[in-house]
């Protein structure tokens, strides 16, 4: 099915809000990176690409959760009031195992991680004893099982312990080493190339004109990227001319996975990147409702992905978080997952025109009653790239809301989210 050409909802006359547009880069856009093998440690951050299935029982066998001495519960040989006294019959280090059984009325010094020999099923941490002269004094009202990690209580034999889609972190990482993995299947880093658009646009430490300025976008956009994984190939600035525009962007589509430009994308006379894609593939250009933000394009240049975000550097970076993000994880493979969102109060009044969506940049800080306050950035412009470097993250106002008063509880989405 081809989204682009759907007609009502796209036309510039009808906004779109943001959760259609999100459906419609889950529609037309699907994995386009390969599988490949890595070593674990060059595995952070990417997306696996297989299930990983535990070979093992993590821990393999029933192991003390404490150093201290372990013995069985199940007869109360020893009995001396509250504790048990009982005679040390070995020491059993991680690592090693005991080669007796324990009978009733004996104990072994057992370590952490150190396996649970025939007879015990028990472990007195080392705090709650006192040992000498051959024996041991422990508690007498200690459960059985305690202190003892089970076999397989972490992952067992057979079970899938991570699915395709992951993009792995620390932790995941350390699961498939405990699992024995020593490489992982993981998709390709996204190939994207990544232009800015726009006459007055200078490469920062170069000579600037009045009238000029400095390319932001690049490496705002560039970061972001970054941080999802890409391998970005950074292609410097378009001129407004329609035809070097569409002879970069042809020649870059070649090689890439995904075409990331910004600023020329409305439909003003300077504007030719739509026109331009539209000539080269197919281009929608959707009026989001949605502040910062719109226009944006989304198309294809021949067959590969293109992503038109729009110039003023802070809608290129929230348009980035808010729908390039979730393009570039579904085009890398990556399983769907939200950004993470919670509930804050709001610290400012803010009235708007129902019918848009709008995402305020703000600041948290711990209100008196120790709950976490947003505090609005005071100017809205899509310009002042300064409002993102003050701000913690967005505050998501519903298309249908028009008031925000100080105290009400606002959705806010951190950019530590939005980032990754
Ligand atoms: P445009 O979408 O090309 O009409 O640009 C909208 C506004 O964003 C204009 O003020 C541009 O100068 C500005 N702008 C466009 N691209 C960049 C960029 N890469 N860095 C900083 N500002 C930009
Ligand atoms: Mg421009």
């Amino acid at each position: 099915m081809d989204c682009f050409a759907a007609p009502a909802p796209s036309a510039p006359s009808a906004p779109l809000p943001l959760d259609e547009a999100l459906e419609r880069v889950q529609r037309a856009y699907g994995a386009v990176t390969e599988p490949e093998e890595v070593p674990l440690r060059a595995a952070l951050g990417r997306i696996l690409a297989e299930p990983v299935t535990a070979t093992v029982n993590v821990p393999p066998v029933a192991v003390s959760a404490m150093d201290g001495w372990g013995y069985g519960k199940a007869d109360s040989a020893g009995a001396e009031g509250d504790v048990l006294r009982l005679a040390v019959v070995g020491r059993v280090p991680a690592g090693s195992v005991f080669p007796g059984t324990v009978r009733p009325g004996e104990a072994v010094r057992i370590f952490t991680g150190a396996p649970i020999p025939a007879g015990v099923d028990t472990v007195a941490m080392q705090e709650d004893c006192q040992a000498g002269d051959g024996a041991v004094l422990v508690p007498a009202t200690l459960k059985r099982g305690a202190n003892i990690r089970d076999a397989g209580e972490d992952m067992t034999a057979g079970s899938v312990v991570l699915t395709p889609g992951l993009r792995l972190r620390a932790q995941e990482v350390g699961l498939a080493a405990a699992v024995g993995r020593s490489s992982l299947s993981v998709r390709k880093r996204l190939r994207v190339v990544l232009f800015s658009t726009g006459d007055e646009l200078r490469e920062p430490g170069t000579e600037k004109p009045e009238g000029a300025i400095y390319d932001a976008n690049r490496y705002t956009l560039a970061a972001q990227l970054d941080a999802l994984g890409a391998d970005v190939r950074d292609l410097g600035i378009l001129p407004d001319k329609p035809d070097v525009t569409r002879a970069a962007l042809a020649d870059a589509a070649a090689t890439a996975d995904l075409v990331v430009t910004s600023g020329g994308a409305s439909v003003g006379e300077e504007d030719h990147v739509k026109r331009v894609v539209g000539e080269l593939g197919s281009v929608d250009l959707w009026k989001l409702a949605l502040k910062p933000g719109k226009p944006l394009a989304l198309g294809r240049i021949g067959t590969t992905p293109f992503l038109g975000l729009p110039g003023n550097p802070v809608s290129a970076m929230v348009t980035f978080m808010l729908v390039g993000r979730p393009l570039v994880l579904r085009l890398s493979g990556a399983e769907s997952a939200p950004a993470p969102r919670c509930l804050v109060v709001a610290g400012f009044e803010f009235k708007k025109k129902p019918g848009r969506r709008e995402f305020l940049r703000a600041r948290l800080a711990i209100g008196p009653d120790g709950r976490p306050v947003a505090h609005k950035f005071p100017s809205d412009s899509s310009g002042v790239l300064t409002s993102m470097v003050e701000a913690d993250g967005l505050v998501d106002m519903p298309a249908d809301a028009t008031t925000i008063r100080d105290g009400d509880m606002v959705e806010f989405l951190p950019f530590t989210g939005l980032f990754a």
